[in-house]
């Protein structure tokens, strides 16, 4: 029982309990495995720690935000893996708690906080990524609501989740980000197909979603049709700030673990000095990446947005990891191209290939670096504005 007034110190506990009961069951190199995600989620619900700032009439505990960070950096130390979910906790569930009526908050949130629905985002098209104001699936009116058809691409763990969050354009004679709606759309309704994509580390996460003269009922637009575009925008901040920070924490765990690996290389000195150097510029930038998410998190905590400070920390942060991943692979040496056998879990040096060709895509999702030095060129530096439309 995790008591709300001694909130820290319970969930400490509990969490050092369940994390060694989750990896006797999975064990450390398959926890970014959907089967340990999904564990990991049922456990979380079942404890209570979901809703944490939710209000008590939607089953929360009220805690307050500076509270919500506290507990995530507590799961990152202790090397937590994401809960499958976590799309939902970060980005739908404080959305809905915004802008869902009262019947929406009721339908939606319990089946997030005891973890019986898995959600994922429908934003990305075919011809569609950065400027999402280029949405083309079509939502039209009909009898009992509204009749869905287009095709979504690289919607993560589209093929476990329940329902999706999608962008839509409800009004044909739009153009750009107005007459797009935010609706909630079943997964298991009639025409919805999900088409795998296998990603070059060999898992399959991702997928293609059609929708095909899909039944959406009424009361499944958040907000008003026509106003999508300013709640996506909205729900993106939120996962900019809070649900961001554990990626630093295992940022700072990953450059520890590359530290010992140059400890650990045969290097002649010449080349040990050469590697020691590229390992201290990478440390110089992990903290600024520190200072700058803990100004992040002040802002959050203090009811802001973190805007294009969030902007900043993503991109440092995803480049950073990407060179840390690099000198792994080049202190590995020629052990790093081995990959697990056909079927087989990453484990060992393998490990290392995965966490370098993963770290590939992070420069992509959830805005480009490109995207985000647009941000930090127009709204910051104050360079001419980027034609294109982005989030
Ligand atoms: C791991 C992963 C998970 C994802 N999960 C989801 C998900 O669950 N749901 C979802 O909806 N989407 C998801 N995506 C998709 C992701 O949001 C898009 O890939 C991303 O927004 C980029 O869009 P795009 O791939 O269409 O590339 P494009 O927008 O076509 O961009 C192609 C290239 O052009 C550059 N570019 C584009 N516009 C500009 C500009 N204005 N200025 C300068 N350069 C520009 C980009 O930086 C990029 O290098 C995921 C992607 C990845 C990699």
């Amino acid at each position: 029982m995790i008591r709300t007034e001694h909130f820290l110190e319970d969930a400490e506990a509990w969490l050092r309990t369940a994390l060694a009961q989750l990896r006797a069951e999975h064990p450390d190199t398959a926890s970014h495995t959907p089967e340990c995600r999904q564990t990991w989620n049922r456990m979380l619900c079942e404890a209570g720690l979901v809703a944490l700032t939710w209000p008590r009439e939607y089953g929360g505990r009220e805690l307050p935000t500076a509270t919500l960070i506290a507990f995530h950096e507590l799961c990152a130390r202790l090397r937590a893996p994401q809960p499958i979910n976590s799309i939902a906790h970060a980005i739908l569930a404080p959305t809905l708690l915004r802008f869902g009526t009262a019947e929406q908050k009721a339908l939606f949130l319990p089946g997030i906080r005891d973890g019986s629905e898995i959600w994922c985002q429908g934003y990305s098209e075919p011809q569609t990524g950065s400027d999402l104001s280029s949405v083309r699936t079509r939502a039209r009116p009909e009898a009992a609501g509204w009749r869905v058809d287009g095709r979504k691409i690289w919607t993560t763990q589209a093929h476990l989740a329940t329902w999706c969050f999608a962008l839509v354009r409800t009004d044909p004679a739009s153009r750009a980000h107005r007459g797009l709606s935010f609706m909630l759309i079943d997964m298991r309704a009639e025409g919805v197909r999900v088409e795998p994509i296998r990603q070059m580390t060999g898992e399959a996460d991702y997928n293609e979603v059609l929708f095909e003269a899909v039944a959406v009922p009424e009361g499944r637009i958040l907000g008003e049709p026509g106003e999508g575009w300013r709640i996506a925008m909205a729900a993106a901040e939120y996962e900019r700030g809070i649900y961001f920070m554990p990626r630093v924490v295992q940022l700072e765990d990953e450059l520890d673990e590359l530290e010992a690996a140059l400890a650990r290389a045969p290097l002649a000195p010449a080349e040990r000095a050469v590697h020691a150097r590229r390992v201290q510029d990478l440390a110089d930038a992990c903290q600024v990446i520190r200072w700058r998410v803990d100004r992040v998190l002040r802002q959050v905590a203090a009811g802001d947005t973190p805007g294009i400070d969030g902007a900043m920390l993503k991109l440092m942060w995803s480049e950073t990891r990407q060179q840390v991943w690099e000198q792994r692979v080049e202190l590995l040496g020629e052990a790093a191209v081995l990959g697990p056998q056909a079927g087989a879990p990453y484990a060992g040096a393998a490990s290392v290939q995965r966490e370098f060709l993963w770290s590939r895509a992070e420069t992509i999702v959830a805005g480009t670096s490109e995207i985000q030095r647009n941000i930090v060129g127009e709204r910051l530096l104050g360079l001419p504005k980027d034609r294109g439309q982005h989030a």
